[in-house]
C-alpha cells in the first residue's frame, strides 16, 4: 500500500516526523521542568532531555491474522503501534510484512493454555502444559515460522501455562534463542513469566492496562490514557483489533495530538 502523500508530494508520515522533531525542539527550549517520571523505564535520552520529554503512549493491538480489513484504521494512523499476530492464520505472514512497512511492531501472539479451556481454544499453535519441553520448543518455532519477521512474542490467554515455571522456561528459551523479547499479558496473579524471563535473561515487558477487556467504556478508557501519560510520563496499554478500539483511537487522535502526546513503540518499555 503506497504511503499517503501531502500536496507537496512528501509522505505524510515524514511530514509528521518533521513536525514532531520541531515540537520536541520547542519543548526542550521552552518547557519548564516537569516532575520526574515515575515507574517508567529510562530511555536512551540524556537526563535533561528526558525531564522535558513529551508524554508518551504505547498501544499494542492484539488478535491480528484472520482479516486484513480490521487493520485499515490502524495503518491509517501512521503510528508505531504494536500488533499482536496469531500464528497459522490466513494472513499471519502478510500482516507481519504489512506491519513492518507501516512502521508497526509485529509481535507473535502465542496462544497458551488457560485454566478455562474456552479461553484458549480454538486457536492453532497453542502451548499446553501437558507438552514436553521439546514439543513446546517445536510448536513455538512452528508458530514463529508461520509469521516470519516478528520482533517479539506475547502470550494470548495462558492463565495455566504462564503459572508453570517449566513451561515458561521452555517457551522463553526458544524466544531467547531467536533473539526476541517477551510481552507478558498478565492473565493470572500466579504468573511466573516475568520471574523466569529475568532468570533466563530474556528482555520482557509487562502489560496490565487493557482498553477493551471487558469491552465496555472503551472511549473513556482510551481518553484516560492522556492524563495518565501526562501524570506518569508514559503509559503502555493493550487492546484488540475486533472490538472497535482502533476506530476509537483513530477518532480521538486529534485529542492526543492537542495534548502533546507522542505515540512510541512498545520496545521503548523494554529494559535496555
Ligand atoms: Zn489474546
Amino acid at each position: 500500500m503506497p504511503l499517503p502523500r501531502s500536496p507537496s508530494g512528501i509522505p505524510v508520515a515524514r511530514l509528521r516526523a518533521l513536525a514532531r522533531a520541531l515540537a520536541w525542539a520547542a519543548v526542550l527550549l521552552l518547557a519548564p521542568a516537569v516532575p520526574p517520571l515515575a515507574s517508567v523505564p529510562s530511555l536512551s535520552l540524556p537526563p535533561a532531555a528526558r525531564a522535558a520529554a513529551p508524554p508518551r503512549v504505547a498501544i499494542v493491538f492484539e488478535h491480528a491474522g484472520a482479516s486484513l480489513a480490521d487493520l485499515a484504521p490502524i495503518y491509517r494512523m501512521h503510528e508505531p503501534f504494536g500488533l499482536g499476530i496469531f500464528p497459522h492464520k490466513r494472513y499471519s505472514a502478510q500482516i507481519v510484512r504489512d506491519a513492518l512497512a507501516h512502521g508497526l511492531v509485529p509481535i507473535l501472539h502465542l496462544p497458551m493454555e488457560a485454566r478455562n479451556p474456552a479461553d484458549t481454544a480454538p486457536v492453532a499453535g497453542a502451548v499446553w502444559v501437558r507438552m514436553t519441553d521439546g514439543q513446546i520448543t517445536r510448536i513455538v518455532e512452528d508458530d514463529l515460522a508461520s509469521a516470519p519477521g516478528v520482533v517479539g512474542v506475547s502470550n494470548h490467554a495462558g492463565s495455566r501455562a504462564t503459572a508453570d515455571p517449566r513451561v515458561m522456561a521452555a517457551v522463553l528459551r526458544t524466544v531467547k534463542a531467536r533473539g526476541l523479547w517477551f510481552e507478558e499479558n498478565r492473565t493470572t496473579p500466579s504468573s511466573v513469566a516475568s520471574d523466569v524471563a529475568a532468570r533466563l535473561g530474556v528482555r520482557r515487558v509487562l502489560i496490565t492496562t487493557y482498553l477493551d477487556d471487558p469491552p465496555v467504556d472503551i472511549e473513556r478508557k482510551v481518553r484516560a490514557l492522556i492524563p495518565i501519560a501526562q501524570r506518569q510520563g508514559a503509559v503502555l496499554a493493550a487492546a484488540h483489533i475486533t472490538t472497535g478500539t482502533p476506530q476509537v483511537v483513530l477518532r480521538l487522535l486529534p485529542e492526543f495530538r492537542r495534548a502533546g502526546i507522542v505515540f512510541v513503540p512498545i520496545t521503548e518499555f523494554l529494559p535496555r
